[in-house]
């Protein structure tokens, strides 16, 4: 059944008391950090917030308008103060002079320095002129499962409109850029009375006058989404219904146990790798069901979901109702190898001529039928966050199958958000891997005095 009782509602956590003494970019803080503590909302570092606060110029000494927005990295659930950017708006809106077209948003990247109110460190992301160009002071950004599962729908668009009516709008699918904040600007500008927007196959926008009533809206947003979905889909089965039982939970464990290892040595070949293995509800439900592959193959939806699980998973051939794991052993290398092909042939249809090159075509996401999820990363908890983003991408498919045709992101889109050389660059500004990562150490006397202290350092 596609109910979910356990799931409900999110509740509105904004306290007054605890909001009244705080400034406006302290309130800006802790709106982030209630919206980024529930996973509804906002999946592992996705989605950022703003605020445009009115301060003391240190140069002129007289007040100007300054935008306070979630900086490039970092998790809106855990940020603290330093990590927002600031930016004079003045200079921002300014910026708009210089753009030269769609073709060449990529280079507004580099004015957003320029833009830096008060010496801040702390580097603007990409997202920044989707917030600035909003003409409201507080805006949040999000990606609810809820409302990527309405933006993955094959009739996103309609469905908007029939969910929240003339309150929030649908803009078709861009990638996040300068262009995107021209686009939302026109959009409010347009639409007056609007608050807010469903991108497709990407996530919610939603502003306000102030922190609390921008924080109301996009938890009352998604809370109508939810609602929406638990009405519609009420007694239909998830993902075509189930075609395997799953097996027992110690079972699970056994056939995870037995392969990971055989996985590990076939994808450790760039560089060593981590495994994290998952079988809770959402996952269990997933892979037991009829729908999994044909789902799995179309891709995820959401560009931070693809960047953290690859473009599609690999079902591993396992069959729960006739459990035969040596065979399962003997298909996994070439299994690999098919994916490892796919992977190379994707590369080569979408390449363009600046793209970096290929980079490690192996599998993060293993899925195995009536056992659970299986994910690999360069260590732990990276192979867990890919999980947990592998996990929003089924919750989102199960939404958008169950009332409409679940829509991948589209090949080439997809393409160019992994191979992006601005996304190139961030890799590249990531601190070198330690010597010991990836490797996994037995420690002997790990429960004595000395072996614990070993095996925590
Ligand atoms: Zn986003």
């Amino acid at each position: 059944m596609l109910e979910r009782t356990e799931a409900g509602r999110l509740a509105n956590r904004w306290d007054s008391k605890t909001a009244e003494p705080m400034s406006e970019a302290e309130l800006l803080l802790y709106r982030s950090n209630l919206l980024g503590a529930d996973k509804r909302v906002t999946n592992y570092g996705g989605g950022n917030t703003s605020a445009k606060v009115m301060q003391k110029d240190p140069l002129t000494g007289e007040m100007v308008e300054v935008l306070w927005v979630k900086g490039s990295g970092g998790d809106v659930g855990t940020i603290k103060m330093d990590g927002f950017a600031t930016l004079y708006m003045d200079k921002l809106n300014a910026l708009k002079h210089l753009y030269r077209g769609v073709d060449f948003e990529d280079e507004m990247v580099g004015y957003l320095p320029h833009c830096t109110f008060n010496l801040n460190t702390r580097a603007a992301s990409i997202d920044t002129p989707l917030h600035a160009y909003v003409p409201q002071k507080h805006v949040d950004h999000m990606h609810p499962d809820a409302i990527i599962a309405i933006a993955a729908s094959e009739n996103s668009r309609e469905l908007t409109r029939q969910i929240f009516g003339d309150d929030i709008g649908w803009l078709p699918w861009k990638r996040p850029g300068y262009e995107l904040g021209l686009w939302l600007e026109k959009f409010c500008l347009e639409n007056p009375g609007a608050k807010g927007v469903v991108l497709e196959s990407h996530g919610l926008f939603t502003w306000a006058d102030t922190a609390e009533a921008c924080y109301s809206l996009t938890i009352d947003i998604i809370n109508q989404a939810i609602a929406w979905f638990e009405k519609t889909t009420a007694g239909k089965q998830a993902f075509g219904g189930p075609e395997h039982t799953a097996l027992p939970a110690t079972e699970r464990r056994r056939i995870a146990a037995a392969l990971m290892p055989r996985i590990r040595g076939m994808v450790s070949g760039n560089a060593r790798m981590v495994g994290h293995f998952e079988d809770g509800e959402a996952v269990l439900e997933f892979v037991c069901s009829r729908d999994m592959e044909a789902l799995a193959a179309l891709g995820t939806s959401c560009p931070d979901h693809f960047l953290r699980t690859k473009i599609r998973p690999l079902v591993v051939a396992f069959d729960p109702g006739k459990p035969d794991l040596d065979a399962t052993i003997e298909s996994l290398m070439s299994s690999v190898e098919a994916y490892r092909d796919e992977y190379a042939a994707y590369y080569e249809r979408c390449r363009r001529d600046d793209s970096p090159a290929i980079r490690d075509p192996n599998a993060i996401v293993y899925l195995v039928p009536g056992v659970g999820m299986i994910t690999f990363a360069k260590d732990k908890a990276t192979a867990r966050i890919s999980a947990e983003f592998y996990t929003n991408a089924i919750n989102v498919m199960r939404g958008a199958s169950g009332v409409s045709t679940y829509c991948g992101l589209p090949e080439q889109e997809a393409f160019d958000i992994e191979y992006w050389l601005l996304e190139e660059a961030k890799l590249s500004r990531m601190p070198k891997p330690k010597s010991l990562a990836g490797r996994i150490a037995i420690v002997t006397g790990g429960a004595g005095g000395i072996g614990s202290a070993t095996a925590r350092r």
